[in-house]
C-alpha cells in the first residue's frame, strides 16, 4: 500500500494537488486542486450525490450559503463548545492540540513544560458589510450540517415530505484547526458530503416503524458499501464505535468509518484515522433552533427563533421533534483514500510501472486518443476526428496527445489512471480498425472504428 509521501509526490508532478499560495512560500495548511485534480474530486461528489439522492427515493438536495446569521451558531451550540483542548510549549513555543499529545511531552522538541489545556475555539471570524465591529461579525461555517437544519421547514414545506426522509448537501467547511497536517487530511479549509436524515424517534412510533437506530444501522451498512463500490480494499476500510464517553454531546451514537490512511506506522491502532463519521443527533439541533419547546414557566427556550420545528405526525396524531441520522464525510479525506487505494508499482521489463487503478467512475480521465506515427497527416487527423467524436457524447472525458512516444504515453495515462487508450496506427487507414488497451491488464484489443463509441461506453459501465 502506498504512503501519503508517494502520493503527496504524484498529486503535485501529475496536477492532482498544489499546495496553495506556493509562489509565496505556501499558506497554512490549504490546498489546491489540479486539473487533474479537480476532475477526481467532481466525480467523487457525483458518483455520491447519485447514491444517496438519485437512487433513492427519500431524499432531497441542498446547497445553502456559508455565512450563516451568528444566531444559528449561538443555539446549535458551536459558540460555546466547538472547540479543542490547545496547550503551548513553554520551550519551543508550538500550539499543541492536548488531545494529540502523548506523555505530556512536546512532539516539536520533546519539551515537558507545557501549559495547562484550554479550550481554543475552531471557527474562524470574519465581518459582514461596510463596518467593522461586532455587530457585523460573522464565522465561515466549521460544518455543513447546521445549514441543512436552518432550511428543514423550508424543505419540509416545500417538497410535502413525510419522515423518514432526508437533505443531502455538499459544500466548503472551515475550521481553524491547531494542528494540521498530513497533506490533505487535516486542512482548514475543506469539503463535505452531508446528509441530514430525519425519522421518528422512538417516542412517536407507530406499529412496524423503523426506529432511529434501525435507521443508523443502515445508513453505516449503505455508506461503508459505497466506499467498496467504488474500489476501497475491504482490508482498509473499518468501522470504528466512538466510546460513550467521547461522544459529542449531541450525539447518541456515533460510528466512525474510517481507513488506513497510515499503513507505515508501525502500531496497527494507528494506522486508522476518520473517513466518515455517522452519528445519531437525537432531536438535539432541530429543538435547539426551534421556538419551541417551553420551558416550566412557559417561555420560549430559543428567544430568537420564529420556526417551530416539530413535525405533525398524522398515523399518532402529535406534534413531535424527529430524531435525525448524520452520515458526514469529507471530499478531501476521500480524494486522499482513493488516491491511496489506487496506488501500484510493478516492474514491466525491468522498468518501474506507476498504475493508479482509480475504478472508472473516479477516473479523471476516461479515454486518451494516441497516434502512432504523429507525422502522418492520416494517423493524426482520424486519431483527432475519434478523439472529437468521443467527446461530442459528453458522456466522458477523452484527450489527445501526441507528444511522445507511445510507450511513455501509455505510462502517462497509467500514472494518472486512466481505464483505456485508443491508439491509431498506420493499419488504421486501412482496415478501419484501432486498438483498445486496457489499463490494468494491459490486454490490447482491434475493435472496428464503427464500433469504437459502444464498445468504450460498455468497457467504462456507461450507458449505451
Ligand atoms: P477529526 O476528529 O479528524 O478532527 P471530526 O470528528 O471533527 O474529525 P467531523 O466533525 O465528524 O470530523 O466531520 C465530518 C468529516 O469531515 C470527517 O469525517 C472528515 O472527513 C471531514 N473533516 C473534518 N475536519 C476536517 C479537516 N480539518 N480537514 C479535512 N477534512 C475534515
Amino acid at each position: 500500500m502506498a504512503e501519503i509521501e508517494t502520493i503527496v509526490s504524484l498529486a503535485k508532478r501529475r496536477g492532482f494537488v498544489f499546495q496553495s499560495s506556493e509562489i509565496y512560500g505556501g499558506f497554512g495548511s490549504f490546498w489546491d486542486y489540479g486539473p487533474l485534480g479537480v476532475e477526481l474530486k467532481n466525480n467523487i461528489k457525483r458518483a455520491w450525490w447519485r447514491s444517496v439522492i438519485y437512487e433513492r427515493d427519500d431524499m432531497v438536495g441542498l446547497d445553502s450559503s456559508i455565512l450563516m446569521n451568528r444566531l444559528v451558531w449561538k443555539y446549535s451550540g458551536h459558540e460555546d463548545t466547538f472547540s479543542d483542548p490547545m496547550v503551548d510549549c513553554r520551550q519551543c513555543k508550538s500550539r499543541l492540540r492536548a488531545d494529540k499529545i502523548e506523555d505530556n511531552k512536546c512532539p516539536v522538541c520533546g519539551s515537558k513544560n507545557l501549559t495547562p489545556p484550554r479550550p481554543f475555539n475552531l471557527m474562524f471570524r470574519t465581518t459582514v458589510g461596510p463596518v467593522e465591529d461586532d455587530s457585523g461579525m460573522a464565522y465561515l461555517r466549521p460544518e455543513t450540517a447546521q445549514g441543512i437544519f436552518v432550511n428543514y421547514k423550508n424543505v419540509l414545506d416545500s417538497t410535502n415530505r413525510k419522515l423518514p426522509f432526508g437533505i443531502a448537501q455538499i459544500g466548503k467547511s472551515f475550521r481553524n484547526e491547531i494542528t494540521t497536517g498530513n497533506f490533505i487530511f487535516r486542512t482548514r479549509e475543506f469539503e463535505q458530503m452531508e446528509i441530514e436524515y430525519f425519522v421518528k424517534p422512538p417516542h412517536g412510533l407507530a406499529e412496524g416503524e423503523a426506529s432511529d437506530d434501525e435507521h443508523h444501522e443502515r445508513w453505516l451498512e449503505d455508506r461503508y458499501n459505497w466506499y467498496l463500490s467504488l474500489g476501497i480494499r475491504q482490508s482498509d476500510l473499518r468501522k470504528f464505535e466512538q466510546p460513550k464517553e467521547e461522544l459529542a454531546h449531541y450525539s447518541k451514537r456515533t460510528v466512525d468509518l474510517q481507513y488506513r490512511f497510515f499503513p507505515e506506522r508501525d502500531e496497527e491502532e494507528k494506522q486508522w484515522d476518520e473517513l466518515e463519521g455517522i452519528a445519531n443527533r437525537t432531536d438535539y439541533d432541530l429543538k435547539a433552533h426551534s421556538k419551541k419547546p417551553l420551558d416550566a414557566e412557559g417561555k420560549r427556550l430559543n428567544a430568537d427563533s420564529t420556526a417551530d420545528l416539530t413535525y405533525f405526525d398524522q398515523a399518532t396524531n402529535q406534534h413531535l421533534f424527529p430524531y435525525v441520522i448524520e452520515p458526514s464525510a469529507g471530499v478531501d479525506r476521500s480524494v486522499l483514500a482513493f488516491l491511496l487505494n489506487a496506488y501500484h508499482e510493478e516492474e514491466v521489463r525491468g522498468e518501474k510501472r506507476v498504475v493508479l487503478r482509480l475504478h472508472n467512475e473516479l477516473a479523471p480521465i476516461k479515454i486518451a486518443v494516441l497516434p502512432l506515427a504523429k507525422n502522418k497527416d492520416g494517423i493524426v487527423k482520424l486519431a483527432k476526428d475519434i478523439k472529437a467524436r468521443l467527446q461530442r457524447t459528453g458522456a466522458m472525458r477523452a484527450v489527445y496527445d501526441d507528444t511522445a512516444g507511445i510507450g511513455k504515453l501509455y505510462r502517462r495515462q497509467d500514472e494518472v489512471g486512466t481505464p483505456l487508450c485508443l491508439t491509431v496506427d498506420h493499419q488504421s487507414l486501412e482496415d478501419n480498425q484501432v486498438t483498445i488497451r486496457d489499463r490494468d491488464s494491459m490486454l490490447q484489443e482491434r475493435i472496428p472504428i464503427a464500433e469504437v463509441e459502444t464498445t468504450i461506453r460498455t468497457k467504462l459501465g456507461l450507458a449505451t
